[in-house]
């Protein structure tokens, strides 16, 4: 009895399992023959080139740079305390000089500064000297395994400046120095020609020409001189040379 109620059941489930086995399976729109595209390779981001280290890591106190002040100079904190740094054994071009011109490649140089150590943990080295005459440390800065003075030589951004006692990697630097040279880099490529000048303002015929001074600055200037916009004083060309103001190298100004 049992059996007899059975085999129907089991003739039914045959029927749809072979039912199920004709309906042809549900792919997905055959627009298969396109494979998906591999992604392109991404370029690898160019790692900072930095010179290696020598084999043996010298001391290093480890520092937080709190500031880019210039191509070669940083402020940073060391255990809380604020320090000025200046690399040792380089120099990059002016660009905070109060009363001297932001020099050719000088922004750049600072640039380069702060993207290669720009609120960075740094390690810094010292050489002979604590601090320069402005009491600034004297320093090489590292970078892990890389040293960012010697860097900014290869990279065509600093000239090799040596002061003695503190000469530790100066055949480094000159090589590298003498590399950036050859290859142009930076301040050794071509020097651009033209110079924007502040706009002469037009004096009236025949009255006595009139340049401005500033209260603490040497210099005399153009009306219109950057370096005016602290104070400005206006002063005859001729009082002003009496007095021993000396002509601005930025704005140019000429008196008879
Ligand atoms: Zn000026």
């Amino acid at each position: 009895m049992r059996r007899n109620n059975l085999k129907p059941l089991l003739i039914t489930l045959g029927v749809i399992l072979s039912l199920m086995a004709c309906v042809p399976p549900r792919t997905p729109t055959p627009t298969e023959a396109t494979p998906t595209p591999r992604l392109v390779e991404a370029t690898p981001t160019p790692q900072i080139r930095l010179f290696r280290q020598p084999p043996t890591p010298p001391a290093r106190t480890q520092a937080q740079v709190l500031r880019v002040i210039d191509g070669d100079t940083i402020e940073v904190s060391i255990g809380g305390k604020t320090y000025k740094v200046r690399y040792i054994g380089i120099d990059t071009p002016e660009t905070k000089h109060p009363e001297k011109p932001v020099e050719w490649m000088g922004a750049e140089a600072a640039a380069k500064n702060e993207e290669l150590v720009g609120g960075r943990i740094v390690g810094l080295e010292k050489d002979v000297s604590e601090t320069d005459r402005y009491g600034r440390l004297l320093r090489y800065v590292w970078i892990g395994d890389s040293m960012v003075n010697a860097e900014l030589v290869r990279l065509g951004f600093a000239q090799v400046s040596t002061y003695p006692p503190d000469v530790k990697y100066q055949d480094l630097f000159l090589r590298l120095q003498k590399e950036a040279r050859e290859a142009q880099r930076g301040l050794w490529g071509p020097t651009p020609t033209a110079i924007v000048q502040p706009t002469p303002t037009p004096q009236p015929a025949g009255a006595e020409p009139v340049v401005y001074i500033t209260k603490t600055g040497e210099k005399y200037h153009r009306d219109g001189c950057r370096y005016l916009s602290e104070s400005k004083i206006a002063i005859t060309c001729a009082e002003a040379i009496r007095r021993g103001y000396t002509p601005c190298g930025v704005c140019k100004p000429e008196c008879p």
